[in-house]
C-alpha cells in the first residue's frame, strides 16, 4: 500500500513535469508548421484559381469575337474584313491576332493579310455547345505554345484567334512568390501551354529542397488547368521569427522542468530514502511527554512523540519529517517501528501500574483498514502493557480521508479495550461532527485554547465550552500545552482532570521518563509512601514554574 502511494505520487509528478516540459515543443513545432502549411495551401490555391478565372473570362472574350464576327459576316481575306480584324485585335489586349485558316488547316491572312503555317501541338477539343474549338499550337518561328480558337465558317474555312499563354493568365503571382514559385497551365492531355516565369527561370527555382506547396484547378469551362507550386519558404519566413522565439521558450522551459523533475527525483528518493533507512536502523525513537493529574498530582501516563535520532546525534522533532513520511506512504511502517520501540521499553514499567496510561499519535493513512488494530494486538500483545492502558489519538488538525472506515477502525479499537482521543481539538475539521460521528473517550483541548487562559481576563470561552461539550458527551478532558500554574489553577476549578505541559515536564527520552515514573510511581511501597511521592512531583512541578 505505501509503496504503491508512494510510486503513484512519483510518478505522476515525473509523468506530469515530462509532460508538460515536452508539449510545449510539439504545440509550437506542429502549431506553426500546421499554421504556415494551410496559410500556403490557401495561397497557392487562391492564386491558381483567380488564374483559372482569368484564362476563362480571356478565352470567353475571344470566342465572343469570333462569333460576332461570324454573324456579322467577317469570314474572307477582304480588306474590309481584315480591317475588321485589325480593329477588333487592337481593342484588347487579349487576342493578339485574328485571321482564317483553310481546310488544309493553313492560314489564308492574318488581320495584316499574311499567310503563314503553324504546327498543330495536340489534337483540337470541340466545344459542343458553340460549334467553338480550342486548340494548343506553335507558331512558326516562334518557341512558343498559343492557343487557337476556331469558328467554323459556311465555307468549311475557319475564324481563328490566337491567344499567347502569357495573356491568358499574366501577373496574376503575387510579388512574394516571384523567383520562389511556379505556375503552369497544361492542356487536359497533358501538353504544356504556359510556365510562368519562364521555363528557364523556372528550373532554377526547382525543385525545392523542402516541403512545397501545390495545387492544381481545373477550369469548369475550358480543356486546361493551373498547376501552383510555391516552396515552404514563402510562407515559412512569416512565422520564423515567431517560431524561433516560441521555441526558445519552450526549450527554456523544457531545461527547467526536466531540470525540476530530475531534481524532485532527487531529493524525493534521498529524503524518502533515508526515512526508510532510518525506520530499519531503529533511528525514530521515542520521547514521552507526562501528563499528570492535576487534581491529585500523580502521574496518569504520556504521550508518545517521535524523534529521529541521527547517527550524528541529532534530534529531530516531528515537525521536520512527518510531513514527508505520510507523503512518501512511510508513516504507516514509521508508527509501527515507533510502537515496537514502546512496547519494548515501556512493557516492565507498565507490569505493576496499571493506572498508567500510554498515548500514541495516528496519521490519517491508519484509518483506511484494520491493520493498524492488527499491528496494536501483535505489538503489544506479547507484553506486559494492557491494550486498555493504550490511547490513540486522532488529529483534528487534518480532516480524515473517510469517515466511514474511521468509524469502523476506532470501534474494532474500543472493543479490543483501547480508548480514542479526539487530538487538537477546537483547531478544525471535526469538530462536533466526529465528536457524534466517531465515538471518542477523550479530547485533547489544543494549546492555542489553553493559552487564552491567564492572559488578562481569566476566562477562556472555548476551553469552557469545550469542557461542557467533554461533560455532556461523558468525555475525559485532557488540557495541552500547559506552562502557567494559572491555567492549572482555572482548569481544576473547571473540573478538569488532565493536563499535559511544559509546566509540568517536557516530552522526555526514554530514561529520563522511566526514573521519573520510578521515582512518582514506586510500586513496592506502601499506599501511603506512594501518596507522598506524588504531592512531592506536584510541589516540585509547581515550583518549577
Ligand atoms: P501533538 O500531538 O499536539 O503533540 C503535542 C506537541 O506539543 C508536541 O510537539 C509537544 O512537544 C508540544 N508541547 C507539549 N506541551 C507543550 C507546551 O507546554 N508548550 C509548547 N510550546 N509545546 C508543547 P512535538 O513533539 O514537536 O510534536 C508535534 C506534532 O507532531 C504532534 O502534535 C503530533 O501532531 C505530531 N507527532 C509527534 N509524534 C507523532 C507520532 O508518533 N505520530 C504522529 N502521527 N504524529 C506525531
Ligand atoms: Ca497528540
Ligand atoms: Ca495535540
Amino acid at each position: 500500500m505505501k509503496i504503491k502511494k508512494r510510486k503513484l505520487f512519483r510518478t505522476i509528478v515525473v509523468l506530469g513535469g515530462l509532460f508538460f516540459a515536452v508539449v510545449p515543443i510539439f504545440a509550437v513545432h506542429f502549431g506553426l508548421n500546421g499554421n504556415a502549411q494551410n496559410r500556403g495551401d490557401e495561397l497557392v490555391q487562391s492564386i491558381a484559381a483567380t488564374m483559372v478565372k482569368r484564362a476563362d473570362a480571356n478565352v470567353s472574350r475571344a470566342m465572343q469575337i469570333l462569333s460576332e464576327f461570324a454573324l456579322l459576316g467577317v469570314a474572307s481575306c477582304d480588306p474590309l474584313d481584315l480591317a475588321a480584324m485589325r480593329r477588333a485585335v487592337s481593342a484588347q489586349f487579349v487576342v493578339r491576332e485574328i485571321g482564317i485558316v483553310d481546310r488544309n488547316q493553313k492560314m489564308v491572312c492574318n488581320q495584316y493579310g499574311e499567310g503563314e503555317t503553324f504546327e498543330y501541338l495536340a489534337a483540337g477539343i470541340a466545344n459542343a455547345e458553340d460549334k467553338s474549338n480550342l486548340q494548343l499550337v506553335r507558331r512558326s518561328g516562334s518557341r512558343e505554345n498559343q492557343i487557337m480558337i476556331s469558328w467554323p465558317l459556311a465555307s468549311g474555312n475557319r475564324l481563328v484567334a490566337f491567344l499567347p499563354g502569357e495573356a491568358l493568365a499574366d501577373d496574376v503571382i503575387p510579388e512574394r512568390m516571384r523567383g520562389k514559385g511556379v505556375a503552369l497551365v497544361t492542356m487536359s492531355d497533358g501538353t504544356m501551354l504556359y510556365m510562368a516565369p519562364s521555363q528557364r527561370t523556372a528550373r532554377a527555382v526547382l525543385p525545392f529542397d523542402r516541403r512545397t506547396f501545390s495545387v492544381t484547378v481545373t477550369s469548369p469551362k475550358y480543356p486546361y488547368r493551373v498547376a501552383v507550386l510555391a516552396p515552404f519558404d514563402v510562407v515559412w519566413d512569416d512565422f520564423s521569427g515567431l517560431y524561433r522565439n516560441l521555441m526558445i521558450g519552450a526549450a527554456a522551459l523544457f531545461v527547467v522542468l526536466v531540470g525540476f523533475v530530475i531534481s524532485f527525483l532527487r531529493r524525493k528518493r534521498g529524503r524518502a530514502n533515508e526515512i526508510e533507512e532510518g525506520i530499519e536502523n531503529g533511528e525514530f525513537i521515542p520521547y514521552y511527554q507526562p501528563t499528570l493529574n492535576i487534581e491529585t498530582g500523580e502521574l496518569a501516563g504520556c504521550e508518545v512523540l517521535i524523534r529521529w535520532q541521527k547517527p550524528d546525534g541529532q534530534v529531530l522533532s516531528p515537525g521536520s519529517f512527518i510531513g514527508l513520511a505520510e507523503a512518501t506512504g512511510l508513516a504507516i511502517p514509521m508508527t509501527r517501528a515507533l510502537m515496537e520501540k514502546v512496547a519494548e521499553e515501556m512493557s516492565d514499567l507498565h507490569e505493576k501500574r496499571p493506572a498508567l496510561k500510554i498515548g500514541i499519535n495516528l496519521f490519517d493513512d491508519h484509518f483506511e483498514n484494520l491493520d493498524i488494530v492488527e499491528d496494536i494486538k501483535s505489538i503489544f500483545g506479547g507484553t506486559h502493557i494492557k491494550l486498555d492502558q493504550l490511547i490513540f489519538e486522532v488529529t483534528e488538525r487534518q480532516p480524515l480521508t473517510d469517515i466511514e472506515r474511521a468509524r469502523v477502525v476506532m470501534k474494532t479499537m474500543r472493543e479490543f479495550g483501547c480508548r480514542v482521543a479526539l487530538d487538537d481539538a477546537g483547531t478544525g475539521h471535526g469538530g462536533l461532527a466526529y465528536l457524534q460521528q466517531l465515538g471518542f473517550d477523550i479530547i485533547k483541548i489544543d494549546k492555542l485554547f489553553v493559552d487564552a487562559i491567564g492572559t488578562d481576563s481569566l476566562s477562556a470561552p472555548i476551553v469552557d465550552s469545550l469542557i461542557s461539550l467533554a461533560e455532556g458527551l461523558e468525555l475525559e478532558v485532557v488540557a495541552e500545552g500547559v506552562e502557567d500554574p494559572r491555567q492549572v489553577q482555572y482548569l481544576r476549578e473547571k473540573g478538569v482532570k488532565l493536563a499535559q505541559g511544559f509546566l509540568f515536564a517536557k516530552p522526555l527520552p526514554y530514561e529520563k521518563y522511566k526514573r521519573l515514573i520510578e521515582k512518582m510511581m514506586p510500586v513496592s511501597q506502601n499506599p501511603e509512601e506512594r501518596r507522598r511521592a506524588s504531592l512531592n512531583a506536584q510541589f516540585r512541578a509547581d515550583a518549577a514554574a
